[in-house]
C-alpha cells in the first residue's frame, strides 16, 4: 500500500465500500482506456483521482475543436493532437507518479490481443460498435472484465460485463449492424454533459469490479437520459448459442478491416502494408496537389474538397466523403506506395 498517498484518498478509503484493502486494489490495477474522446478522458480522469495510476490510453484520432465542448483533460492547446497523448499528459499533471501510457493507434484485432491481457479491466470510449465487438472478443477470450457504455443525443447506457457471469455484448446485440446504419453523434448531435455522466457511472462500475465488490450486477444494462431524467434497467440474460461467450468464436478478432467509419463524418483507411511512411516525402509528392503541410508530426492535406490527415504509420483519416470505398480509393490514389 503507498502510505504516502493515504492522505490524498481519505475521503474514498473511510467508505466502508472500499476500505484501506478496496483502495489499495485500485492502485494495484491496470486499465485500458478504449478511446479517449468525452467518455474516454472522463472515465480516465475519475479513474485516476480516484487512485487507478496504470492506465493504458488507445485513440486513432486527433484533437478537434468540435471535441471540446464535452471531453475532459483536452484544452484548444491540444487542436490537432493526438488525443491518447493530450489525454496521458494531462492525466500525469494530475498524478506525477502514476503509470500513464498513450498508444495514438487503431485499435484493430492486433493491438487488441496485445493489451487486453496486460489489463485487469478494459473501459469503453469507443465511438463505434465494431471496435466495442473485437474488445468484447478479446475481453471473453482472455477472461477479463470490460464495461459497455454508449452516449448519443440526450442518453446513454452502460453494462457491466464480465465473462462466466453474465451476457456479453453480443448476447445484447446478437447482429452487427451494417455500416452506416446506426445514428452516430456527429448527426444526432450530443449534449456536453452526457458522456461525463455515463462516464461517472462507468468509474464507479469500475471501481466496483476492482475492488470486487459483491455489489457489481454484471449484465445489468442501465439506460439515463439526462434530459428527462429518466432511468431503465433491464437484466440481460446470456443468449443461448451466442457465438461470442457460447461458442468462442471471436470473428472479429480474427478479422482485419480496411475501413471504418468514425463518428462525424470521417473515414479511416488502415494501410494494406504495415511500415512506416515517409511523410515529408509525401508532403512534397502531394504540394501540387493543393494545401499541404507537415504539423506535430502528421500530414494534413486539403485537397479540393477533401481533407486527409496522414499519420506516420500509414494510416489517414479522410474528411469530405461519405462512402467507405470513395475514401479507400483516394487513399489508394495518394497514398499507395
Ligand atoms: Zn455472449
Amino acid at each position: 500500500m503507498y502510505t504516502a498517498m493515504d492522505e490524498r484518498f481519505i475521503r474514498q478509503t473511510i467508505l466502508p465500500q472500499l476500505g484501506p484493502q478496496g483502495q489499495h486494489r485500485l492502485g494495484e490495477a491496470r486499465v485500458l482506456v478504449a478511446g479517449c474522446g468525452a467518455l474516454g478522458t472522463h472515465t480516465a480522469e475519475a479513474l485516476l483521482r480516484a487512485g487507478v495510476r496504470r492506465l493504458l490510453l488507445v485513440d486513432r484520432d486527433v484533437v478537434e475543436v468540435h471535441n471540446l465542448h464535452r471531453v475532459a483533460l483536452l484544452t484548444p492547446a491540444d487542436l490537432g493532437r493526438p488525443k491518447a497523448e493530450a489525454a496521458a499528459e494531462a492525466l500525469l499533471r494530475i498524478d506525477p507518479e502514476a503509470e500513464v501510457i498513450p498508444y495514438t493507434a487503431h485499435l484493430g484485432p492486433a493491438l487488441a490481443e496485445k493489451l487486453v491481457p496486460r489489463v485487469d479491466l478494459v473501459v469503453d470510449g469507443l465511438d463505434n460498435l465494431e471496435t466495442r465487438y473485437l474488445v468484447n472478443d478479446a475481453c471473453v477470450k482472455h477472461g477479463l472484465p470490460w464495461i459497455y457504455t454508449a452516449v448519443l443525443a440526450t442518453y446513454g447506457m452502460t453494462m457491466a460485463i464480465v465473462p462466466g457471469l453474465g451476457p456479453c455484448l453480443r448476447c445484447l446485440f446478437p447482429t452487427p449492424p451494417a455500416p452506416g446504419t446506426l445514428p452516430t453523434c456527429a448527426e444526432s448531435g450530443i449534449l456536453g454533459p452526457v458522456p461525463q455522466a455515463l462516464a461517472a457511472i462507468q468509474a464507479a462500475t469500475a471501481i466496483q469490479v476492482l475492488t470486487r465488490s459483491p455489489d457489481l450486477r454484471p449484465g445489468e444494462l442501465l439506460h439515463l437520459d439526462l434530459w428527462t431524467h429518466r432511468t431503465e434497467r433491464v437484466t440481460v440474460a446470456r443468449a443461448v448459442g451466442c457465438p461470442t461467450c457460447g461458442e468462442r468464436r471471436f470473428e472479429f478478432l480474427a478479422q482485419g478491416s480496411g475501413t471504418s467509419v468514425l463518428c462525424g463524418d470521417t473515414i479511416q483507411v488502415l494501410p494494406r502494408h504495415r511500415g512506416p511512411l515517409d511523410l515529408a516525402h509525401l508532403a512534397a509528392r502531394l504540394a501540387p496537389l493543393g494545401e499541404v503541410r507537415l504539423e506535430r508530426g502528421l500530414l494534413v492535406a486539403q485537397i479540393g474538397k477533401v481533407a486527409l490527415t496522414v499519420f506516420p504509420d500509414g494510416r489517414a483519416l479522410v474528411k469530405g466523403v461519405r462512402d467507405p470505398e470513395r475514401a479507400q480509393a483516394l487513399y489508394d490514389q495518394y497514398l499507395s506506395r
